[in-house]
């Protein structure tokens, strides 16, 4: 079977940021997309527990669950139309006669959106720019990029 890209729209706010997600402490801060882009930057530190991990480890639970929707919707209309092809050809056929009984549906994608107001925070030593929340850009929070705080 061939490899199947799927696309999935991660909306970023007004700024420019998208929402990401610790998988250590679940809790959400914001990174550009181009400083989540960035090549020298090879793993993320969460800002708020300085723990770091890949990547694909920061994207949030919602997106996580659309990649899932959209593969079995795709899965699921790979199966229909394989039924319908079926029903069709043999149609004419003497012999074999198929009927294709229910189909299943497809699940509706959900709607991803920016909801929390995070403040934004310049780290100096690597040129990020992050958005966590008003109490850590007091407190201070750990640089995605090297980790200090
Ligand atoms: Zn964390
Ligand atoms: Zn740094």
């Amino acid at each position: 079977m061939a490899d199947v890209a799927f696309q999935i729209k991660v909306p970023s706010d007004n700024d420019g940021f998208i929402t990401l997600q610790c998988p250590f402490c679940d809790d959400r801060f914001k990174l550009t997309v181009e400083d989540f882009q960035r090549e020298d930057i090879i793993e993320i530190f969460c800002p708020y527990c300085g723990l770091r991990d890949q990547h694909n480890q920061f994207l949030r639970d919602e997106v996580i669950e659309q990649a899932q929707i959209i593969a079995s919707n795709y899965a699921k209309s790979l199966l229909n139309q394989w039924v319908k092809d079926l029903e069709k050809s043999t149609k004419r056929n003497k012999f074999v006669n198929f009927k294709a009984g229910k189909l299943p549906k497809l699940e509706a994608e959900k709607i991803l959106f920016e909801q929390e107001e995070l403040e934004i925070t310049t780290l100096v030593c690597c040129q990020v720019t992050v958005k966590t929340r008003p109490l850590n850009k007091v407190i201070g929070v750990y640089c995605p990029c090297c980790g200090v705080r």
